[in-house]
C-alpha cells in the first residue's frame, strides 16, 4: 500500500487504497530477481515506451503474496530511470507461480512474478518518483512492520513455551517448577518485551519525526534476532533441531555438543555413523 498511497496518482489511490485496506484486495510488492537481491539497482525487468503504453518484460523472485495478490507494485528499468508500475494480476502476459518448499516464513506465499510483454495504460506509472528512492523507501516502511511481526512470532514461541513446560511432567512435577526452566522463560519473555518496546518506540518516532532507514533496519535486524534466541532456548533441544536442520540441509547426519563443559558454546561435527 505505500507505494501507491506515497508516489501514486490520485487515480490508483482510489482504485485500490480502500480495497487494500479493507481486505479485499491483496496486493505485492515486486522489486528482487533472481539476479538482483541486495542490489536492486542492477535490476533486468524493464519498460519500454510503446505508443501511449508501457510493456514490461522480466522476472521478480521471492515476491511475499504474489500468487494471491490482485494487484503488484513492480519495479522496472525505464529510459528514465527506474520507476514503479502497478500491475493488475489479471493483466495479460502476468503470472505468478508459487515458489514451494520454503524454510521459513511459511505463513505466507512466496511467489516468483513473471512479466511476458505485460501492456500497460500510460496511467499505470507511479507518478511521484523515480530511482531507487521509490522502492528502497518502500522498504524502510517495510522493516517496521517486520519488526512487529517478528515480535508476534515471538509472543507465539513464548506462549508455546511456558504452556508446554507447564504441562510435561518431569521427576514428579512440571519441568516449570524448574528453577533453571525458569530462567530460560524469564530470559525469552524479556528478550519479547525489550523487542515491543523497540518497536513501539519506532513506532512513536515514526509518527513524530518520520522514519530513517537507519532506525527501521535496527528494529527489523534486532527483533528477528531476539524471535530467533527465544524460540530456541540454548542447550540439547536445540542442539538437536539445528542437527536435525543440518542432516537435512548437507544429508550428512551430525551431532552438537559442548565445545567446553563451562561455556555455553555448541559444536557440529559429522556423527560418528557419518564418519564410518
Ligand atoms: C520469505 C521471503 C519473502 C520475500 N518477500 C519479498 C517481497 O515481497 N518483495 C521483494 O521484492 N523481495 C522479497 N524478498 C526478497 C528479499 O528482499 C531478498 O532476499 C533480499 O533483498 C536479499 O536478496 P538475496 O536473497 O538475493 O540475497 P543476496 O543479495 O544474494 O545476498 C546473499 C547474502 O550476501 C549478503 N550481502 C549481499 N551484499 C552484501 C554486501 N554489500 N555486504 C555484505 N553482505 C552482503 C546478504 O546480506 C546476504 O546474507 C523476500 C525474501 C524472502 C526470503
Amino acid at each position: 500500500m505505500y507505494a501507491i498511497h506515497a508516489f501514486g496518482s490520485e487515480e490508483q489511490k482510489e482504485e485500490w487504497l480502500p480495497r487494500m485496506a479493507a481486505g479485499t484486495a491483496i496486493g505485492c510488492f515486486g522489486l528482487t530477481e533472481p539476479d538482483s537481491g541486495s542490489d536492486p539497482g542492477s535490476m533486468r525487468t524493464a519498460a519500454r515506451r510503446d505508443g501511449d503504453d508501457w510493456v514490461l518484460d522480466g522476472r521478480k523472485m521471492w515476491i511475499t503474496n504474489g500468487s494471491v495478490a490482485d494487484v503488484a507494485v513492480v519495479w522496472a528499468r525505464t529510459e528514465d530511470g527506474i520507476r514503479g508500475f502497478v500491475v493488475p494480476t489479471d493483466t495479460p502476459g502476468f503470472s505468478a507461480p508459487a515458489i514451494k518448499h520454503k524454510m521459513s516464513l511459511r505463513a505466507s506465499v512466496t511467489s516468483e512474478l513473471v512479466l511476458d510483454s505485460v501492456r500497460l495504460p500510460g496511467s499505470a506509472v507511479l507518478p511521484g518518483v523515480r530511482g531507487l528512492r521509490g522502492p528502497l523507501s518502500c522498504l524502510s516502511e517495510a522493516r517496521y512492520g517486520i519488526a512487529w511481526g517478528a515480535m508476534g512470532a515471538a509472543r507465539s514461541a513464548f506462549r508455546a513455551a511456558l504452556a508446554y513446560a507447564g504441562e510435561r511432567v518431569q521427576f514428579g512435577r512440571p519441568i516449570s517448577g524448574f528453577q533453571l526452566t525458569q530462567a530460560k522463560l524469564t530470559d525469552m519473555s524479556l528478550e519479547l518485551n525489550k523487542g515491543v518496546l523497540l518497536a513501539l518506540h519506532l513506532g512513536r518516532t515514526k509518527d513524530d519525526r518520520g522514519l530513517r532507514p537507519s532506525r527501521s533496519a535496527t528494529a527489523s535486524s534486532t527483533t528477528p534476532g531476539r524471535r530467533w534466541r527465544s524460540a530456541v532456548p540454548r542447550g540439547p533441544c536445540w542442539a538437536r533441531t539445528a542437527s536435525r536442520w543440518s542432516t537435512r540441509s548437507s544429508g550428512t547426519p551430525t551431532t552438537w555438543s559442548r565445545s567446553s563443559p563451562t561455556r555455553a558454546r555448541w559444536r557440529c561435527t559429522p556423527s560418528s555413523s557419518a564418519r564410518r
